[in-house]
């Protein structure tokens, strides 16, 4: 069979075909068409579509060795609210599951308000579980991870720094338009609300309680942000964007 790989997907293929967009492959045994690209090192959640013979196919669709498969990849905006042919099932909302190999990516996404799931020492399966569980996008820099057959939603982080990695993700989502800075903790990912000076006065630093008078209290753990606590990353983070 012959496998093209279009897009940026050639440079996920593994030694020695990286950078090649057509491989020539002789089945040895029954596998889906998902197996197949897989074997070639591009995860599942890489593939916006795939085709056999110019029709599009589901992952499950049986590879055979007369076929042409073409293999696409993502491409922005990908609405992940809407179903299709590889992914039927929608997600409710979007919101993310950050792999530690990504950690800054999850606080800068929290900055900017998206609902995100972050721990520290977790396993790849149970980060996995979050991510099908909760309905959220799995985020990573391990191909490995987004391999894992039961998850749906993910997507292999590019970037190497940090806020270029979310330009990198809201760009591919298309939701530029639902940043809401300030809106979530970056600690703990809980809700910010507003809450007046004379309530938390006895909690700020003399400088702060000097300085700035509009608060922002997290309703899980009760961290407290004020303008000037993100001033510096919110301007990067928007120049960036
Ligand atoms: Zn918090």
């Amino acid at each position: 069979m012959i496998i093209n790989f279009w897009g940026n997907l050639k440079e996920l293929l593994r030694p020695p075909f990286r950078g090649l967009t057509s491989v020539d492959h002789e089945l040895s045994r029954e596998a889906s068409v998902k197996d197949i690209v897989e074997s070639f090192g591009v995860p599942h959640t890489e593939v916006g579509r795939l085709t056999v013979g110019g029709h599009d196919v589901h992952f499950s669709h049986p590879g055979s060795n007369d076929d042409r498969v073409d293999v696409y990849p993502l491409c922005p905006p990908v609405d992940i609210l809407t179903p299709t042919l590889l992914r039927p099932k929608p997600l409710a909302s979007i919101t993310f599951a950050v792999d530690v190999n990504v950690g800054k990516l999850a606080s800068l996404l929290r900055m900017a308000g998206f609902d995100t799931f972050y721990q520290n020492y977790i396993s790849d399966p149970e980060l996995v579980e979050v991510a099908v569980q909760e309905g959220r996008i799995a985020l990573s820099k391990d191909k490995n991870i987004l391999k894992r057959k039961e998850l749906v939603y993910g997507y292999l982080v590019r970037e190497i720094y940090p806020e270029k990695q979310l330009a990198e993700v809201i760009h591919l989502f298309g939701i530029k338009e639902q940043l809401k800075p300030l809106s979530r903790c970056m600690r703990c990912n809980g809700l910010l609300q507003t809450v007046a000076k004379e309530q938390i006065i006895e909690q700020l630093e003399p400088l702060t309680k000097k300085y700035y008078h509009s608060f922002r209290q997290c309703q899980c753990c009760r961290k407290i942000y004020w303008s000037g606590s993100h001033r510096e990353k919110m301007l990067r983070l928007l120049r960036v964007l």
